[in-house]
């Protein structure tokens, strides 16, 4: 246990390492691109303020702040939603894209590309990460076809039970703040037509799709 404890303290402290150093080549904070890191992969119930806060764990004050730095360095966008125009949504443009894909997360996907056993290792890590979500009360976020309320009309795509809207292939495999446990027992079957700021079913638990 202590080796896996200083494995995963060293892995946190490289990472965090990593990310400040690509910050810093770009004249940002690690929160920013943090920021824009979870932005690439949000779905379209996500890529909203509430979600990003909840998702880093920050406050939204910090969080105006940052979207207004990101907004001014031309790396995001604002695009009202198209049934609430009180719900802001905030896409990346192309040059958040490049810096993405040039960042610490290229790094860190080139030392995972090849490892062996990198189908347990993941199963491990969404076990710990859901027991440290329950222990710290965060919100679980999770892969969208590996929701509870996912349903498969074929080819990757499909259709959110909760919302009623249809997911292509894409959506499919984005971050979703409302996804679901499906493992959890007690879920509720909301109707159809949920707004994106709806509440979720249940509450988070283990599962490896969560994030
Ligand atoms: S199926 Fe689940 S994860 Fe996907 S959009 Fe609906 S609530 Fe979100």
């Amino acid at each position: 246990m202590t080796r896996l404890l200083l494995l995963l303290e060293r892995l946190a402290a490289l990472i965090q390492q990593g990310l400040r150093e690509s910050a810093g080549q770009h004249g940002l904070q690690p929160v920013h691109l943090l920021i824009l890191a979870y932005l690439e992969r949000a779905n379209r119930y996500s890529d909203i303020p509430i979600a990003i806060a909840e998702y880093l764990g920050i406050t939204r004050g910090p969080l105006s702040q940052s979207l207004a730095v990101l907004e001014a360095k031309g790396l995001i966008e604002r695009e009202p939603d198209a049934k609430d125009g009180r719900i802001q949504h905030i896409r990346l443009r192309d040059p958040a894209r490049e810096l993405l894909r040039e960042s610490w997360l290229a790094r860190l996907s080139m030392a995972l590309q090849g490892l062996p056993q990198a189908a347990a290792l993941e199963q491990g890590l969404a076990l710990l990460l859901a027991e440290m979500q329950q222990l710290n009360r965060h919100q679980a976020f999770g892969i969208c076809r590996s929701c509870a309320h996912f349903q498969p009309i074929g080819e990757g795509a499909g259709r959110c039970g909760l919302t009623g809207d249809a997911l292509s292939l894409a959506d499919s495999e984005k971050l979703c703040r409302e996804w679901t446990d499906p493992s959890a027992s007690s879920r509720s079957s909301p109707a159809a037509g949920s707004s994106p700021g709806a509440p979720k079913a249940s509450p988070p638990t283990a599962e490896t799709g969560a994030t």
